[in-house]
């Protein structure tokens, strides 16, 4: 049986658009796995009435309330207070928790001042639960039907205490919940709706939620539940040569185990992608095991210095074929690796030059054995088309790598996010 859940994430900068509610996200889609079905999620700003009011609304309809945010000392922290009011009862001081954040602000080396008091409060019947990695603590209650969790704002934090005490607290608290079957498949180079022709011919039966696409800087991910997760291999042929990974995969991810697995290395140079090819590798954990180093080569000059010919800028411009191929061989040259990868175009809005318009992307990845390069066009605006740039020179590495993933090359290039 799968059981509700709402999510309300608080705070004035969620409201005003300068932060993005990445908490709400991380806790719908692990809801999903763990078998809660999200009824929905909601933004509150730090004021004491309307807060109270969407917890009092939820704790009506669902299973189970996570509050995310306004657990910290400082006035705006209004957490504790809206669950007192939604309650109807009183916070008292919890000497468990005034233990907890006196012996968190001891290791900071900071003073418990009567402000951090505030993070000993916890309204009236409410339940610790520790903060593993940061100083203010959530708390729970069971209202009804309900399960209320409080954690905090910070995303870190947050994560840390769903992943162990919250987790316990539902295996307790819900044990009836069943977790969905579901599979993820992504592939790179497929349109949107060649995934959907292919994907619905495997699946004839799927009912409806059983199957999701969404495309993203031409990653198309597939979702699969129910009945068509069963069917998730089947999917995969349908889809081969072009899916690159399953679940929670990215191409950087996929290309660095690769990488990781043959004991090979890799550099990049990058000209439109300025750092993003660089930084996406690098943020996968054990990146240092087959990522080198890289050049942001943005000027001519630059590129120049790196070892790309001055007569290939001349004859065929930063943005060629010719170029990306040679600021991928010095990328390997100058860090000293066995996979170069490289990218150069016109990510707009201005420029575009010698027929080639705003959106042209060259990426090049050069082996041992020889260079590979692509030319696609991309619409959308700068963000999109350096993600896009980003992703493909990442998938010719996977392909220049492994033999079994290809993409669909010389098809006609989907649009990005179709
Ligand atoms: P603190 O003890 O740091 O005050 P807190 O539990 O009171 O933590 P907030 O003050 O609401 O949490 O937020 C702390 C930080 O986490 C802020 O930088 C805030 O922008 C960020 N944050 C809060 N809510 C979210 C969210 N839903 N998604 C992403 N970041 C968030
Ligand atoms: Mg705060």
């Amino acid at each position: 049986m799968a059981l509700c859940a709402v999510v309300i994430a608080s705070g004035d900068e969620l409201v005003r658009g300068e932060r993005l509610d990445t908490n709400g996200a991380f806790l719908a889609r692990d809801l999903f796995r763990v078998g809660f079905t999200l009824v929905r999620a909601v933004l509150v700003g730090d004021a004491l009435e309307p807060f109270a009011e969407e917890i009092r609304r939820a704790l009506g309809e669902a299973d189970l309330v996570c509050l995310s945010g306004g657990l910290g000392p400082t006035d705006d922290d209004l957490t504790r207070e809206a669950v007192a009011a939604a309650l109807g009862v009183v916070l008292r001081e919890s000497p468990a928790a005034a233990a907890l954040v006196r012996r968190s602000l001891e290791t900071r080396g900071r003073p418990y001042t009567p402000l951090q008091a505030r993070q000993a409060l916890l309204p009236d019947g409410c339940a610790l639960l520790p903060n593993p990695t940061g100083t203010a603590p959530g708390f729970w209650c069971r209202r009804g039907r309900a399960l209320l969790v409080a954690l905090p704002g910070v995303p870190g934090e947050l994560e840390a205490m769903w992943r162990l005490p919250v987790a316990r607290l539902l295996a307790r608290e819900c044990p009836e919940r069943a977790a969905p079957a579901w599979k993820i498949l992504r592939c790179f180079g497929l349109g949107e709706s060649e995934v959907q022709r292919r994907v619905a011919a495997v699946c004839p039966a799927a009912r409806p939620g059983e199957i999701g696409i969404c495309a993203e800087a031409w990653v198309v991910a597939v979702y699969l539940a129910g009945w068509c997760a069963a069917r998730a291999r089947d999917v995969r042929a349908a889809l081969e040569p072009n899916v690159f990974g399953e679940d929670d995969d990215t191409l950087a991810t996929v290309l660095v185990r690769a990488l990781v697995r043959r004991g090979s290395t890799c550099a990049v140079a990058e000209s439109l992608t300025g750092g993003g090819l660089g930084s996406a590798l690098t943020a996968v954990p054990g990146a240092s095991g087959a990522f080198r180093g890289g050049t942001i080569a943005y000027a001519e000059a630059e590129k120049e210095a790196l070892g790309v010919a001055p007569e290939i800028l001349a004859v065929h411009g930063a943005v060629s074929a010719a170029a990306a191929e040679a600021l991928a061989a010095a990328a390997r040259r100058r860090h000293g690796a066995e996979l170069g990868l490289a990218t150069s175009g016109y990510a707009g809005p201005g420029g575009g030059a010698g027929g080639d318009p705003v959106g042209t992307v060259y990426v090049a990845a050069a082996t041992a054995a020889g260079c590979r390069v692509r030319r696609v066009w991309v619409a959308g605006g700068r963000e999109t088309v350096r993600q896009v740039a980003v992703n493909h020179a990442l998938a010719l590495g996977l392909e220049a790598l492994e033999e079994g993933f290809r993409l669909e090359a010389g098809k006609n290039a989907p649009a990005a996010g179709t």
